[in-house]
Formats: C-alpha cells, sequence, structure tokens
C-alpha cells in the first residue's frame, strides 16, 4: 500500500473518529438536556395539580362524609402535556379533554406499588408512532395515598430536533470527511512527488548506468527538497569516484606498462652487448633499477590501497624521523632528474609507528614534488618539532595546484586538470592521507599556482600517542 494512500486512510480514519466523538457527546448532550427540560414541565405540572386536590367534608345531621375533588384537570393541561388522574385500583378516574378519549398508559405492578409508596416513576413509551414522557406520582391526603396522577408530554417535536440534528451531523461529517481525505490525499500527492521523482531518476539510473543524472533543484529546501539535494550530491560523489576507478584501471595498466618497457629496452641494449661500454652498461643498470623502484612503489601503493579498504590497522613501532628523512633525501637526489633537493632544518623526533608506511608516505609526496618540478626547481625536505608534534615538510618551486583542485587532491583516484598524462594514478596523496591518519596525524597543502606547493604532514610525538 503506497505512502499516500496510508496517509490519506490514518487521516480519514482518526478525523471519522473524532467526528463521530464529537457528534456523539453533541447529540447525547441536547437529548438529556432537551429531555430534563420535558420533565421539569412534568413535574411543574404535576405540583400545580397537586396543590389543588382538596379534602371536602360535608356534615348532614350527625353524619359526615369525607370525599376527594380532583380539580378540572384541563386547566392544567397545555397542547402538548396531558393529565389524568388513576384510582387506587388502576381505573382512570379523570383525564384532561386534551387527550382524546384516549388515556396514559398505566404502571407494571411493581411499579404501580412502588409510586402508591411514595416514589415518582418517570419513564418513555412508544405510543403508535410517537414517543411519550409519562411522569407517575401518588396522590396523597393527610399522608395517605388515595391516587396516582399522571402527567405526560408528547416528545416528537424533542425527537424531530434531534431526528434533523443527526441527519445534519452524518450529512456534515461525511461531505467534510470526504473532502478532508481527498484534501489529505492531495497534499500528501503534492508532498510525495518529489519521492517519486527520485525513485524514477535512481531507477533510470540502475538500468542506464548513467550516473550523469540530476533530479531538478527544489526551491523549498524541506525535508524532500533536502533529500533531493543529498542525492544529488551523492551521485556527484558517485559519479567522481566511479570516473576515478574507471580512469584509475587505465592508468594502473598503463602505469605498469611504461616502466616494464623501460625494463625490457634496457634489456634489450644489454642483451645487444652493452656490456663492452661500461658508461652504457651503467647507465642501462641505473635505468633498470629506478623503473624498478617505481614498479616496486606503484605495488606498494596498490598494497596500501587493498589494507586501507579492508580496514586493516598499521602496526607501531618507535620510529626515527630524521634518520627516515635522510634516507627519503637520499632517495630523492637519486629520482631528481636536474632537480635540487635539499634538506632543510633535521631537528630529531620519534613517533610511534610503522617505518616502511611513514617512508611511503614521505616517496609519494616528494615523488610528486619532482614530478610537478621542473628541472632547475627546488624540493626541500624538512623535519622539526613544535609541542608534542613532529613536523615533516616537502616544499617544491614547481607549477602549484589550481584552487580548484585543492579540495580534492587527497581523494583517491583524483588527478588535477593538469596533471600530465603520465602523472600518475591519483593516488599517492591519497595514500599518503591514510597513512598519517593511522599514525593519529593529518596532512595539509599550501599552494600558489606558479610559485609552488608545500605538505606538511603533522605526526604525533612517541609517549603523546594514546
Ligand atoms: P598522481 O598520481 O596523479 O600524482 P596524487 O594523489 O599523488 O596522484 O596527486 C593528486 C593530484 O594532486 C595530482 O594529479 C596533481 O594534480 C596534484 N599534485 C599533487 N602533488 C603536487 C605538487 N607537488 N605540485 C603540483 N600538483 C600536485
Amino acid at each position: 500500500m503506497s505512502i499516500r494512500l496510508r496517509l490519506a486512510l490514518w487521516y480519514g480514519g482518526i478525523l471519522a473518529l473524532l467526528l463521530v466523538l464529537f457528534g456523539g457527546a453533541l447529540y447525547g448532550i441536547l437529548q438529556s438536556s432537551l429531555l430534563s427540560g420535558v420533565d421539569r414541565t412534568l413535574s411543574d405540572t404535576a405540583a400545580e395539580v397537586q396543590s389543588s386536590v382538596r379534602l371536602q367534608v360535608t356534615v348532614t345531621g350527625f353524619n359526615w362524609a369525607e370525599a376527594v375533588t380532583i380539580p378540572p384537570l384541563d386547566v392544567f393541561a397545555a397542547p402538548d402535556v396531558f393529565v389524568q388522574v388513576r384510582y387506587l385500583n388502576g381505573s382512570v378516574a379523570a383525564t384532561s379533554a386534551n387527550l382524546l378519549g384516549r388515556q396514559i398508559p398505566g404502571l407494571p405492578t411493581e411499579e404501580w406499588s412502588s409510586v402508591l409508596s411514595g416514589t415518582v416513576d418517570l419513564r418513555t413509551v412508544q405510543e403508535e408512532t410517537v414517543r411519550v414522557r409519562v411522569r407517575s406520582e401518588p396522590v396523597l391526603v393527610n399522608g395517605q395515598p388515595v391516587g396516582v396522577l399522571q402527567v405526560a408530554a408528547s416528545l416528537r417535536s424533542m425527537d424531530e430536533a434531534l431526528n434533523r440534528l443527526f441527519a445534519l451531523l452524518l450529512a456534515g461529517g461525511v461531505v467534510g470527511l470526504l473532502l478532508a481525505v481527498l484534501g489529505g490525499a492531495f497534499l500528501a500527492q503534492q508532498a510525495l512527488s518529489p519521492i517519486a521523482r527520485i525513485t524514477d531518476t535512481a531507477r533510470r539510473i540502475a538500468a542506464t548506468e548513467d550516473l550523469g543524472e540530476r533530479l531538478p533543484h527544489l526551491a523549498v529546501q524541506d525535508e524532500v527538497g533536502q533529500l533531493a539535494s543529498t542525492f544529488n550530491e551523492m551521485l556527484d560523489r558517485l559519479q567522481r569516484l566511479f570516473q576515478g576507478q574507471q580512469r584509475f584501471i587505465a592508468d594502473v595498466s598503463h602505469e605498469l606498462r611504461t616502466p616494464l618497457a623501460a625494463i625490457r629496452g634496457n634489456l634489450e641494449v644489454l642483451q645487444r652487448g652493452a656490456q663492452a661500454d661500461p658508461a652504457l652498461l651503467q647507465e642501462s643498470l641505473e635505468d633498470i633499477s629506478r623503473e624498478v623502484t617505481r614498479l616496486s612503489r606503484m605495488v606498494a601503493d596498490l598494497l596500501a590501497l587493498a589494507r586501507a579498504e579492508a580496514g586493516v590497522h598499521l602496526e607501531r613501532r618507535p620510529v626515527e624521523l630524521d634518520s627516515l628523512l635522510l634516507e627519503v633525501y637520499r632517495e630523492a637526489r637519486h629520482l631528481a632528474r636536474g632537480v635540487e633537493v635539499r634538506l632543510g632544518g633535521e631537528d630529531q623526533a620519534q613517533v610511534l609507528g610503522d617505518a616502511d608506511r611513514l617512508k611511503q608516505l614521505l616517496l609519494n609526496l616528494v615523488d610528486n614534488a619532482l614530478k610537478y618540478t621542473s628541472a632547475g626547481g627546488t624540493v626541500s625536505l624538512s623535519l622539526s618539532r613544535q609541542d608534542s608534534w613532529a613536523c615533516l615538510a616537502v616544499s617544491d618551486t614547481g607549477s602549484g595546484i589550481p584552487a580548484d583542485d585543492l579540495p580534492h587532491v587527497f581523494e583517491r583516484y583524483y588527478r588535477g586538470r593538469t596533471s600530465p598524462r603520465r602523472g600518475g594514478m591519483g593516488l599517492g596523496l591519497s595514500i599518503a592521507y591514510w597513512i598519517a591518519e593511522e599514525h593519529g596525524g593529518r596532512i595539509v597543502v599550501e599552494s600558489e599556482m606558479g610559485k609552488g606547493s608545500t605538505f606538511t604532514v603533522w605526526l604525533p610525538l612517541e609517549g603523546m600517542v594514546s
């Protein structure tokens, strides 16, 4: 069942319940107040009749007789109020003329006796098509019951008013309910239609695998508007990751092929007899060694990537950062082709970490610095201590990073727009970032186009790690 239908049904159900409760209460209150009005009229009329009943004593010579006189009942009757007096045996003694020969119904034996013993009986009886309210009470003379006074009123006009109210409540309730359910369904439809669009778009993307699709931006940023924006942001990210991954596969194969081709070329040179030429031999061996180093670093990066994705944590042992930086400096000089590599300030600093991974981090930074700095430029390495942190910096005087690229350079597979075709796999910085994070540290970058970049790695000193 759709949310729209469920909402409309819930809405309608609750409204119907409220209407029934409200209508029922209104009907009940009105009925009881009308009925008590009728009862009051009956009791007023009965009181008037009672006050007019007299005991008449007639004395003739030595004999006297007592007789109860009942006043003419028509005086008390009103168009809808009937009066009747019954003898103690139940037979009718007198009726008001407006009864037109009919009688107010008597009482069952039990109730009759209890009325004679002084209680007032109030009941509603059905007389043909009309309901009648009947009040029965004893007529007492000198404390003794001499008959039963019955006053009755027709409930026709009250019932008619109540029936009209019932019809009105029913019609109003049904129409109101219908309008509310339709209105609720319409509102739910309006509110949920963007969700239907999101579903359609998601379905289209799943069917066509086109991550370029986007939802139209919703002007109102309510919950659904935010959902649409979040969905679009997610698509942006997915698209970037997906494109990055596609390019990554192409780059990896290309990157692996290039050093292999260089090694093969040098081996062929050696096979063709380069041994005879010591200079050529030296050059070929150096080339092979450089390419093998590059290959090993690429494999190390791929391995680190796999570890990072598998959530593997690094081992931690004390590492002398100054010795590590020196090793990296030596390797960097070996890799630099016409770029001057400098070793700046070098404090002593020891951290807890994985020496191989930390070296990989620095080599990735240095490799980038060399890659994006043309011959004649400078790459500087330095190590300093600041409070409880070791601060490693790799600066270059290279091309710099465009401001648009800066926020993304640490993302996996991200390669800058200005990065050369043989730039790399877009992995180096993301792996460096992961390694720094694994050591409880971080990397920050500052860069200015045309002037160069500085990558600074902050690592907590040993004893400061939790
Ligand atoms: P890549 O394999 O492309 O070098 P990285 O993750 O190492 O991947 O770097 C990501 C991007 O950051 C590079 O494509 C490049 O645009 C930019 N970048 C990194 N280091 C530097 C630097 N020292 N100078 C200029 N740009 C850099």
